[in-house]
């Protein structure tokens, strides 16, 4: 198997499997490379280009990067960031500690409901990772409230559920316009999965549009939670604007669907990524 998978989570976020095991896992498919893509940070970068360099594949160091629209997450892949970079690094921190606030108060939501999650046990699965409702679901799961993380999302934590609190964030813009000065190249993620996921088309190009003016290199349109229908429109609303068309499989260990390499993106799309870099 050629190419890339663009998209990946570890153990630095909400992901199960290690950075190590990722970058094993790519090398033995016979990937080319792998996106590093943990939510809202870089710490992974130092780990992930040694396990890359030791396994003859390249790592392309990024971060899934939070952002907001009218009140619905955004998440932004931004590959080859400086995560020195001041704006962006001051963001990151503010993300970090808005998802800890978020998480007291989802577990807050879960008392309420008659689930005694503790806030402490969630903190703890969670390590040194940016806390995301994945880290409270299996704490749910922990305590024997729900048969595995599936469910706890069904009945309580998908976005709009009983249990669900908003993450604030940057504009889709912003979020675009702050990876770019950190010297990255910015790639919209499942545009097919905000808001109203029944629809084609998912997110609203005019807001694709705004990001288009801050410097939005790529589209993942091609995603495993993607319809048929989803992948055709977000590659000719790519095509429209000039934009480069990413897959990945957001892999994030859990279960047998969830599996790396799932979706990859071939050599030239990352070359056309890797044009938009400005530094
Ligand atoms: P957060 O960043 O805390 O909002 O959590 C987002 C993460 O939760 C995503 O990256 C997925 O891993 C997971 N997630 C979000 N919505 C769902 C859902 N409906 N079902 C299963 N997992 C989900
Ligand atoms: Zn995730
Ligand atoms: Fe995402
Ligand atoms: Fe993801």
């Amino acid at each position: 198997m050629a190419g890339y998978d663009l998209h990946t989570h570890s153990t630095y976020s909400d992901g199960v499997t290690t950075i190590e095991e990722n970058v094993a896992a790519a090398a033995a498919l016979g990937l080319e490379g792998i996106g590093i893509t943990d939510h809202d940070t870089t710490a992974p970068f130092a780990v992930a280009r040694a396990a890359a360099a030791a396994a003859g594949i390249e790592a392309v160091l990024g971060t899934e990067f939070s952002a907001e629209e009218a009140g619905i997450s955004v998440h932004v892949l931004g590959y080859w960031v400086d995560p020195a970079h001041p704006p962006l690094a001051e963001e990151l921190d503010r993300l970090r500690d808005e998802r800890t606030d978020r998480a007291r108060r989802i577990v807050a939501r879960f008392q309420a409901l008659g689930i005694p999650v503790s806030f402490d046990r969630v903190v703890a699965l969670a390590g040194a990772a940016p806390i995301g409702r994945p880290h409270v679901a299996a704490a749910v799961v922990e305590l024997g409230a729900a048969a595995d993380l599936r469910e706890v999302f069904d009945r309580y934590l998908a976005d709009g559920g009983p249990a669900y609190v908003e993450k604030h964030a940057v504009a889709p813009e912003r979020a675009v316009e702050l990876l770019v000065a950190a010297g990255g190249v910015a790639v919209l993620a499942h545009p097919g999965l905000y808001g109203d996921r029944s629809g084609a088309s998912g997110l609203p190009v005019a807001v694709v549009e705004r990001m288009v003016a801050a410097g939005l290199a790529g589209i993942e349109a091609h995603h495993p939670d993607h319809t048929e229908e989803q992948r055709q429109h977000f590659a000719a609303v790519a095509a429209e604007l000039d934009l480069v068309v990413t897959a990945g499989s957001d892999h994030h260990g859990r279960g047998a669907e969830d599996r790396l390499g799932r979706a990859t993106t071939a050599r030239e799309q990352v070359e056309a990524l890797r044009g938009w870099r400005v530094d």
